[in-house]
């Protein structure tokens, strides 16, 4: 039995916990975390088919050229010598297609770009354009923590409460401009009546920063953080499920887990799911009221996502990502119909190895609701608990992966001629894969209507418990990041955190 008292046990190795492990063991504790599955990173995990190794979850990441947000959180992990990337293409790293319209609409990397590219195809909406970007920009200043500043307050307040789809059609009354400007909305499941503008200022200005691809998969990030956490000392066990937190007299005193063992602590950090995290807790200090608001909020989208591999030397990689939409109403793409399904998709391409010109696979991802599987909610597969579904549960697939195919093809033709074989991911996979709620992508979806309500403490009513991951505060690699910063904080403190990540990327200077 391990009687080790930890300073901090983690539950969950997804990207939010392994940051915060290594974050607090770099600043000294004796970090212990706890994950269900067989690999770690939850949507950075990698799985491998025909010899090939597959993302899940993870296509590029934004905000990564030197000075800029994301590069000094990872810089101060000492992460940025290590991970393998490459720089997405700078004259359009997001191409956004609509059906019946043969233009390729590119967002450019650096605001000059942005502007430029766009303006040639909109050559009357310069300002529209120009004000778009300073708009992002100034939104992205008034946040404290993504400029590394000590500020408790948002400069602008009122950032929270403003909707992402007013805000750019403030801009011009261009509808194919405006469709453009937020035609990469797949990667925070953008809905007309919910998603704030904050969210889509702060993604999109990371990714005109600077877009990148792992180039040797996103699990690289993953194992990267492990080797940090174990160098510092600290623990990582996996097929280690957490069933439940006990606490005692308004603090947690162990987690337990599904093996019966337990694990003892000064200070627990749940990556999971906050209404998941509650239902471990036998506790009367968490009041049903607070329980109530969590498990009421709403969760973003769910995806369907095909992972296509292609015939060797068949099909040329571009460096970019491919947004399509079939008509301009591109906020509602979450609320599809059977009957318009594949309403969107987006096109994400693997670096080839070895110089090659080719890429061996691609990931086309989609939205899909939990009602279209729920018929199987009762079964649970995952790779250590292999469980095979129903033969209708793969003809579903076959049915989906068909029709999305078709759509596809219209724009991409040999994409789809030089398929050598599919895998699918659905609702299902992220649910048993990631334990989120109805296999939700992003986690709890922001909304500018009560933007309080959806923005969590990471302090809870137990006294050492505190919450992480894409849930609290933002989604996305960047998002995570910056919610793991806000999570440690309130362990060892904003102003020693933020002025260490100062001096690690002044040193660096
Ligand atoms: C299909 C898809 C595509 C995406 N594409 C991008 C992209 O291109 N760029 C980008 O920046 N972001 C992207 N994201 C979002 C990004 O990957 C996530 O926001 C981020 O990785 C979430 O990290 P997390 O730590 O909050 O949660 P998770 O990754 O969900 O981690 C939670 C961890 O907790 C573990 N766990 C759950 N229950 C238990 C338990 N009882 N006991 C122990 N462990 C448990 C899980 O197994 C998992 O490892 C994408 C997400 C998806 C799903």
């Amino acid at each position: 039995m391990d009687t080790t008292q930890y300073d901090v046990v983690i539950i969950g190795a997804g990207l939010g916990g392994l940051l915060c492990g290594a974050i607090l063991s770099k600043e000294g504790m004796k970090v212990c975390i706890l994950e269900k599955n067989e690999q770690i990173g939850g949507s950075l995990q990698t799985f491998r088919r025909d010899g090939l190794s597959l993302d899940t979850g993870i296509h590029y990441i934004g905000g990564l050229d030197k000075g800029q947000t994301l590069y000094q959180i990872f810089n101060y992990l000492g992460m940025m010598d290590r991970l393998e990337l490459a720089k997405m293409d700078e004259g359009g790293f997001d191409m956004i297609l609509f059906k019946d319209d043969d233009i390729q609409y590119p967002h450019g990397m650096g605001y000059e770009r942005f502007i430029s590219l766009l303006t040639v195809i909109f050559p009357d909406e310069k300002t529209a354009i120009v004000t778009y970007c300073d708009e992002i920009r100034k939104t992205c200043k008034s946040v404290p923590l993504y400029n590394m500043s000590l500020e408790d307050k948002y400069e602008d307040p009122d950032i929270l409460s403003q909707s992402a789809k007013t805000i750019i059609e403030s801009f011009t009354t261009n509808e194919k401009l405006r469709a453009v400007l937020a035609g990469s909305n797949m990667l925070y499941a953008g809905y007309a009546t919910r998603t704030p503008w904050y969210v889509h200022a702060l993604i999109q200005n990371s990714y005109i920063e600077s877009s990148w691809r792992c180039s040797k998969g996103g699990d690289q990030i993953a194992k990267i953080l492990a080797r940090q956490i174990k160098t510092n000392d600290g623990q990582i066990l996996t097929k280690a499920t957490v069933t439940g937190i006990h606490e005692e007299n308004g603090a947690a005193i162990y987690a337990e887990l599904e093996s019966g063992h337990k694990i003892y602590g000064a200070r627990y950090i749940s990556n999971l799911h906050p209404s998941i995290t509650l239902d471990m807790l036998d506790s009367k200090a968490i009041k049903p009221v607070y329980k109530n608001r969590i498990k009421g909020l709403d969760n973003s989208v769910s995806a369907f996502v095909l992972n296509v591999i292609l015939k060797p030397n068949s099909y040329k990689y571009s460096n970019r990502n491919y947004y399509y939409f079939d008509d301009l109403n591109v906020w509602n793409a979450t609320n599809y119909t059977e009957e318009n399904w594949p309403f969107t998709y987006g096109i994400f391409e693997a670096v080839p190895h070895d110089d090659s010109i080719y890429t061996e696979s691609v990931s086309v991802m989609t939205y899909m609701k939990w009602g279209e599987i729920s018929q199987w909610e009762n079964t649970f597969n995952t790779s250590i608990h292999e469980t095979s579904r129903a033969e209708e549960y793969e003809s579903f697939k076959q049915l989906k992966a068909k029709k999305l195919l078709d759509t596809v093809a219209l724009k991409f033709p040999d994409l789809v001629k030089h398929t050598k074989s599919w895998y699918a991911a659905t609702p299902l996979t992220y649910r048993d894969y990631l334990a989120t709620p109805m296999g939700s992508i992003y986690g709890i979806a922001k909304d500018y209507t009560n933007p309080i309500r959806t923005q969590i403490s990471p302090n809870t009513k137990i006294s050492n418990l505190y919450l992480t991951g894409q849930n609290i505060k933002l989604h996305g690699v960047l998002g995570v990041a910056l919610t793991s910063l806000v999570t440690c904080s309130s362990i060892i403190g904003k102003e020693y955190l933020i002025n260490k990540i100062i001096k690690a990327n002044e040193a660096a200077a």
